[in-house]
């Protein structure tokens, strides 16, 4: 038997006794009374709530009477013994004493609000540590356990900065929308509290970093200042941005219309310094821009723009390469041979290269042999007039012809591929002529690429072609002449020499009896003229090498030429 049943028991047998003193003497019935304290002694939330669980104490007054106690049932059966803590959530409780001598407290009900819980909630964007521009969002989703039967249910949300009180909402819910402009730009904590109707509370912090600011770019530059087509140059700038430490940065190259040509492969993560990004120039020479895309982590972008020039410029080296591979690798190209041929080749594979379309012309010699002048052609803003400047490539064996006239052909080669890109008004016509040297000695068996190029021309041809320039041994010698035999017009051999005394070029008149290719254009009518440089003794004898070149001439020369052509056609 348990201890509980034996009081029973030992309760009874008291009241039983108690019952007949009752009914032997004179009747004094007392009524127990059951007095209830917490602790705390009331609510220490809102709005009567416990936000401690509170320890109920049930004292009789009498304390032979039995306290008995239930919850929310008005039945109360079970036996105070010691003190009760309170449920979660809202529940009566019900309570009374008796002696058990049929004089019982009639029950009494107290009601409990208890919810010692603390709310929870998320803060589903943004992330801490994020970098924002605009208005801030901050969302958050609150929930309290169990509302319907446990707990007092959400309350609030707040949203501080710092200590500042920035917005309450009485919602689950809720978007807070921060208005940043004002905020001075910089990492700021944002404090999200949560409360429920009992008062629990529970609050989280979260960094961002205000940043409406454009970062900046400074420092801009490229580098070479006028970089040429198809190299790398380098552009610089300096970024800076009052928040963000790094930044993106993406580079690129436009045409003045707005046109890609080309970007930066990726964008890069830059710190605040000087920065660098090498670009690939564009094809063709003229005036670009290049931009330069800064987006700092709040997504704040700023671009900054500058124009610059992208040049073409004559370039001796190309030559000498030229020049090597005709009279070194290949070396004496005489006329209708497979060396004449290979030089061809040599030259249409580079022309293409330079993004040329080619054009051969085939011709047959008095030897029976078959040889080719190699045509490109740079159309010019006024088509309908047109300029031939032209170099024979081949060679009077048993000379390899580095003078005569691997350097007139050399030069045509840069020539054409300097001025690819340029505006000019007439088409240029470069042909580098076959089989000018004589053959067996036999004057007038000769020229054969030049006079079958005249050939061809019909009369409108001949009309519209404004002059022709023969570039014919340019690498040896002191005295730079522009030459012609007085047997057609003298207008471009007069304009040259204005040209070249006006620019402080020395270049002399020297008459000349029909030794290169521009004699068939004399003969035809159009204004003609031989560039030659002066005198070369070892012409046609195999001492005409590469290593006796005389580079200073054939880059005045070079120079010389594209000069007039832009003064007097550019544009
Ligand atoms: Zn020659």
């Amino acid at each position: 038997m348990s201890r509980s049943k034996l009081r029973i028991i030992g309760a009874i047998s008291l009241l039983v006794v108690a019952g007949l003193y009752l009914t032997q003497a004179t009747l004094a019935v007392s009524v127990p009374s059951t007095s209830l304290k917490t602790h705390p002694a009331s609510s220490d939330g809102r709005d009567g709530w416990f936000k401690t669980i509170p320890k109920i104490t049930l004292e009789s007054d009498d304390a032979t009477a039995v306290t008995y106690y239930s919850w929310d049932t008005p039945d109360p059966k079970q036996i105070y013994k010691y003190a009760i803590k309170a449920p979660q959530g809202k529940h009566t409780l019900y309570y009374y004493s008796g002696t058990g001598a049929g004089a019982d407290e009639s029950i009494k009900q107290k009601v409990f609000k208890v919810d010692s819980w603390r709310p929870s909630f998320i803060i589903k964007a943004p992330k801490h540590r994020k970098h924002v521009r605009g208005p801030l969002r901050i969302k958050v989703r609150a929930y309290d356990p169990d509302v319907s039967a446990q707990s007092s249910g959400l309350s609030e949300l707040r949203l501080y900065m710092g200590s500042r009180l920035l917005a309450k909402k009485k919602a689950s819910v809720y978007t807070f929308k921060v208005r940043t402009r004002y905020i001075k730009p910089g990492k700021r904590r944002f404090r999200v509290l949560v409360k429920d109707k009992a008062g629990n509370k529970r609050g989280r912090s979260r960094h961002y970093f205000i940043d409406n600011k454009k970062p900046v770019i400074k420092t801009v530059a490229v580098e070479p200042s006028v970089p040429s087509v198809r190299s790398r140059a380098t552009v610089f700038f300096k970024l800076a941005d009052r928040v963000s430490r790094r930044i993106f940065a993406t580079v690129q190259i436009r045409k003045i219309d707005g046109t890609l040509v080309s970007r930066s492969k990726r964008r890069r993560r830059m710190g605040k310094k000087l920065v660098f990004q090498s670009m690939k120039m564009p094809e063709q020479e003229g005036a670009y821009i290049y931009r330069i895309i800064a987006r700092d982590y709040a997504g704040n972008r700023q671009v900054k723009t500058a124009k610059f020039k992208v040049e073409n410029p004559w370039n001796l080296n190309n030559v000498k390469n030229h020049l090597f591979e005709i009279s070194k690798v290949i070396g004496v190209r005489d006329e209708g041979t497979a060396a004449e041929h290979r030089t061809a080749d040599y030259i249409e594979g580079k022309l293409r290269a330079f993004g040329y379309g080619t054009e051969r012309q085939a011709f047959r010699l008095s030897n029976g042999r078959l040889s080719y002048n190699v045509i490109a052609r740079k159309t010019g803003t006024d088509p309908g007039r047109q300029f031939v400047i032209g170099a024979h490539y081949d060679s009077q064996p048993p000379s390899p012809g580095a003078n005569d006239n691997g350097t007139g052909s050399s030069l045509l080669l840069e020539l054409a591929r300097t001025m690819k890109g340029k505006k000019i008004r007439p088409t240029l016509i470069f042909v580098w002529f076959g089989a000018e040297e004589r053959i067996g000695g036999v004057r007038g068996n000769e020229h054969f690429g030049s006079r079958h190029f005249v050939s061809l021309m019909g009369p409108s041809e001949r009309a519209s072609t404004i002059g022709m320039i023969s570039v014919d041994m340019v690498g040896v010698g002191h005295f730079f002449h522009v030459r012609s035999t007085q047997r057609g017009p003298m207008t471009l051999v007069n304009d040259i020499l204005n040209f070249a005394g006006q620019n402080g070029h020395a270049v002399s008149y020297r008459r000349d009896y029909g030794a290169s290719d521009h004699l068939d254009f004399e003969l035809a009518g159009i204004p003609s003229a031989w560039l030659e440089w002066r005198v070369d003794n070892l012409f046609h004898t195999p001492a005409d090498n590469y290593e006796r070149i005389q580079w200073d001439a054939v880059d005045i020369t070079g120079r010389f030429l594209s000069n007039y052509l832009l003064n007097r056609f550019g544009g």
